[in-house]
């Protein structure tokens, strides 16, 4: 049965002080509050990862996460991390694809899909993020949209590969703008995904895929976005940043 993964991306937010109090505390939360079988995953800066892996460590529904990784294995790319070194502090998830990092940092399918390789080839796993923007949803090509970039990123791993992946929906238009996709639009596109997931792969492998959903996520509309059958959890963002409201977004799971 697939897993039940809440993620919470703090994207450039936070200094190590900070950082270290929000953890103990979501940790604290979680020993307390959180009996379901759920994967509580999260992603600080590149920084923090060190010492707050320290941290999850002694509990056993938290895991670390990477927002990124270089394609490359090693040597003359100033500034970037290798999956090596994210594996090394012990962190377990990279975000890979965020619509941030696509738009920004002009990162293409075909790097996407070493950022893949690399994370795979180290032992971890990636939360690969897909989603259209506005003006593809208002054409009515957001499914197609969403196809590709799957298709383009993905349907050259293996099966053994792409058992690993985590999936995650966040349209654009939804993404830090209190627009929340309904509950509706979320399921329509997670049940078209695992569709494309069987075309690339197997039936089995589209059955086993967590696919989150992510885009304004928070206590309010966690739960009914979370009963939808092909909804395996999400990806939060500014909900992530404040222990209390993430610890609910959790508990409504
Ligand atoms: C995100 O950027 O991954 C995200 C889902 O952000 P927010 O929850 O703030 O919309």
């Amino acid at each position: 049965m697939r897993k039940r993964i809440v993620a919470g991306n703090w994207k450039m937010n936070k200094t190590a002080e900070e950082a270290l109090s929000l953890v103990s505390e979501i940790d604290n939360m979680v020993k307390d509050e959180v009996n379901g079988d759920v994967a509580v995953v999260v992603a600080p800066p590149f920084p923090f990862l060190q010492s707050l892996g320290k941290l999850t460590q002694g509990n056993d529904k938290m895991h670390l996460a990477a927002q990124n990784v270089s394609e490359h294995e090693s040597g003359a790319y100033t500034g970037e991390v290798s999956a090596a070194m994210l594996k090394s502090v012990g962190v377990e998830y990279v975000i890979i694809g965020h619509s941030e990092r696509r738009m920004y940092h002009h990162e293409d399918a075909q790097t996407l899909y070493q950022k893949m390789k690399t994370t795979l080839a180290h032992g971890m796993k990636p939360i690969f993020c897909c989603g259209e923007p506005l003006e593809e949803r208002d054409a009515d090509r957001h499914f197609d949209y969403v196809g590709k970039q799957l298709h383009d990123s993905l349907s050259y791993l293996s099966n053994e590969e792409f058992e690993q992946v985590v999936i995650a929906y966040e349209p654009i238009w939804a993404i830090g703008t209190g627009r929340t996709a309904s509950s509706q639009q979320a399921q329509e596109m997670h049940e078209y995904i695992r569709e494309q997931i069987a075309r690339m792969f197997d039936a089995e492998a589209a059955y086993n895929t967590s696919i989150l959903y992510g885009g304004s996520c928070n206590p309010a509309n966690a739960q009914e976005l979370f009963s939808q059958s092909d909804v395996d959890g999400g990806l939060i963002g500014g909900a992530s940043l404040k222990s209390r409201d993430f610890t609910d977004v959790i508990k409504s799971i």
